[in-house]
């Protein structure tokens, strides 16, 4: 495991973090057992950076990374969450909240502490409230060892935050796709001016760059490189070239996918791609954002939809369709996840929408999520769609007898 360092704290952070968002699931709740196993193998191999937050799970991610430290992990480890900032109506609030994750964790102290889902009307908001003021009370008795903020609005808000208060650190989404949006890559580099931390959040995509099977245009591309790399290693690579980036987070729950990020993180020195490297890694991600329909990372804060459309499902299907140019396939997945017969719920499907627009203040990438939704529909819903569905539940039904 490669580390680097927090630069106002001199912690040795690992680069690779582990994100307590997506852990393995069984039937509809995280799988205890497999989830702490994972975490503490992680932490086994060197990972010492874990980040949680308090909507994760609908509320249950940040107990479960507290049982996971149980049994001397928790000193072997920074731990990270944040303040939710969509519920905070009053200062009172930033210390209940606080308090009761410190609670759910099982712990102390927040290592690292950050404000979560900033965007510049969010921080006007807080501010008002007097949230620097409570970081300050919260470092003072140590509650909070470092405060910092994740970022999901625009550059030029982003400068006006980091300005506004002396934070340890920062955490953005940053991808190869993500160049020029949100933070970007002047964000990147401010931060770091600035001798703030930067953690990154987003390397994949929402997964989209790390699929096995990339485009086949994309993959032209790849095939080109001296070294071959999968897309998701070139994915990652490319952030952690980045000297400015401290930490990576990815949102882990497969065995060979935490072994395969493990691997890399052994080797990925910044400034270990060459210059022909960093031009296919360039090429690649334009070809990526010709193909890619919307710019839906999955983080799912538009959820839950009134009328239980599942959002996150239906861009990704429409993305894949798009990327890997396989129609059957994209409508067969779309009918798997959408109609719920996978995760024996409801039917969520794009054609639900009313366009009442709840949903989108909540989206951190300002996705028009009811007209991109009425193009799902004409392109995965058609005139024999009922059969379709009725198809593609028979073949799970049959599958799992
Ligand atoms: S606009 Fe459509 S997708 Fe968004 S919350 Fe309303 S019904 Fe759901
Ligand atoms: S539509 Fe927006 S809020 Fe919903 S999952 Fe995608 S990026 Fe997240």
């Amino acid at each position: 495991m490669l580390y680097r360092k927090m630069p106002k704290t001199g912690d040795e952070l690992s680069i690779l973090g582990y994100g307590c968002m997506r852990l393995p699931m069984v039937e509809g709740k995280i799988d205890e057992a497999r989830a702490i196993a994972q975490i503490r193998g992680a932490v086994d191999k060197g990972v010492n950076y874990l980040d949680t937050a308090w909507p994760y799970h609908g509320g249950e991610s940040e107990p479960l990374l507290g049982k996971a430290l149980r049994d001397g992990y928790r000193q072997r480890v920074k731990v990270a969450t944040k303040l939710p900032s969509w519920l905070i109506a009053s200062r009172a609030d930033m210390d209940r909240y606080l308090n009761a994750q410190l609670g759910k964790l099982g712990t102390d102290h927040i290592d690292y502490y950050l404000v979560h889902s900033l965007e510049g009307s969010s921080w006007d908001k807080l501010e008002g409230l007097g949230i620097r003021g409570f970081l300050d009370q919260a470092k003072a008795d140590g509650r909070i060892v470092n405060a910092g903020f994740s970022f999901h609005g625009l550059a030029a808000d982003f400068k006006r935050i980091v300005d506004a208060y002396p934070w340890e650190f920062c955490q953005i989404q940053y991808n190869f796709l993500d160049q020029q949006f949100q933070a970007g890559t002047q964000g990147l580099k401010y931060a770091a001016a600035k001798d703030l931390g930067v953690v990154i959040m987003e390397p994949l995509r929402g997964g989209n760059l790390g699929l096995p099977t990339a485009p086949p245009a994309v993959t032209d591309i790849w095939d080109e490189a001296e070294a071959k790399r999968p897309p998701v290693e070139w994915a990652l690579r490319w952030v952690w070239n980045h000297p400015e980036v401290t930490v990576v987070l990815s949102g882990m729950n497969n065995d060979a996918h935490i072994a395969q990020n493990l691997a890399m993180a052994d080797q990925a020195l910044a400034g270990s791609l060459t210059g022909p490297e960093l031009d296919l890694v360039d090429r690649a991600g334009r070809k990526y954002q010709e193909l890619m329909q919307v710019g839906c990372t999955g983080c799912a804060y538009c959820m839950p939809c009134p009328m239980g459309v599942k959002i996150p499902n239906c861009f990704d299907s429409f993305n894949r369709m798009h990327m890997l140019g396989n129609k059957e396939e994209a409508k067969f997945m779309y009918i798997a996840f959408a109609s719920g017969v996978t995760s024996h719920d409801q039917p969520g499907f794009a054609s639900q929408c009313v366009a009442c627009g709840e949903c989108l203040e909540k989206c951190p990438q300002h996705i028009a999520i009811p007209e991109v939704l009425e193009r799902v529909v004409a392109e995965l819903e058609g005139p024999n769609f009922q059969a379709e569905v009725a198809a593609a539940k028979q073949h799970f039904e049959t599958g799992l007898n």
